[in-house]
């Protein structure tokens, strides 16, 4: 049950059936020269798509804009901060409770770190203040990591790399134009450098030269089935947890 799709009336008899709502959170942001800004909105939002084919849940439009540090230099990134991006949980959150919502998963396609801080920030308030809601935040990547380090020919594969390629391949071929030289950050850690781009000229991390579009589709699958499994557990456990 997409809400971008359903009438009023369709929520209404929807929630006889479920209470949890899946929302997913994209950026707009460098993928290298090969891959789309959109690339995390579009793998977590295909991801839900399905989720919501095979198991009943509400699944909400994606938050599309994120909190990008180590790319938000780079051409094409445009990112919020921290606070616009708890805010506008708290309030969406908010605004899903008061029409008779109660478990929520918020999911992210992109893995930054103070983007799933502000999102868990979020989680952790509302949690805190609102007795009746379930509440899961989950890195769609940190989910799979296990399956996607067997899946993955290369080491070290994140951003815009082997599997993130994959996946775009799978699920939007169309959109990926050749491919990025191999690459890997040089940020100087424990550092905070302000010219992002002289340490990491290409954005990306991993090769995607060893992507492919049965990889993607694997790791699709593994990223579908433990979500199903993350919205049977809420709905297992949202009225028990205390
Ligand atoms: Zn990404």
């Amino acid at each position: 049950m997409n809400l971008r799709d359903i009438t009023m009336e369709d929520f209404k008899e929807g929630l006889e059936v479920t209470r949890t709502v899946i929302i997913p959170y994209g950026t707009v942001e460098e993928h290298g020269t090969h891959l789309p800004l959109s690339t995390d909105t579009l793998v977590v939002n295909e991801v839900v798509k399905r989720v919501a084919e095979e198991v009943k849940v509400f699944i909400a439009p994606p938050i599309h804009y994120g909190v990008c540090t180590s790319t938000s230099q780079h051409p094409g990134t445009l990112g919020i901060s921290p606070a616009t991006l708890r805010r506008i949980t708290v309030d969406i959150v908010k605004g899903a409770r008061a029409k008779g919502l109660r478990g929520f998963i918020l999911i992210s396609g992109h893995a930054g770190g103070l983007h799933l801080a502000a999102m868990r920030e979020a989680g952790e308030s509302l949690v805190g203040e609102l007795e009746d809601i379930g509440m899961a935040v989950i890195s769609i990547y940190g989910l799979v990591q296990r399956d996607a380090i067997s899946i993955a020919e290369t080491e070290n594969d994140s951003h815009a790399g082997e599997l993130e390629t994959s996946l775009v391949l799978y699920l939007a071929g169309g959109l990926v134009k050749g491919r990025s030289k191999k690459e890997y950050p040089e940020l100087p850690k424990p550092f905070i450098v302000r010219d992002k781009i002289k340490h990491w000229p290409g954005g990306v991390w991993g090769d995607p030269e060893a992507a492919s579009v049965d990889k993607g589709r694997m790791l699709f699958r593994i990223m579908v089935d433990k979500v199903v499994g993350v919205v049977r557990d809420m709905e297992n456990l949202r009225l028990t947890d205390s």
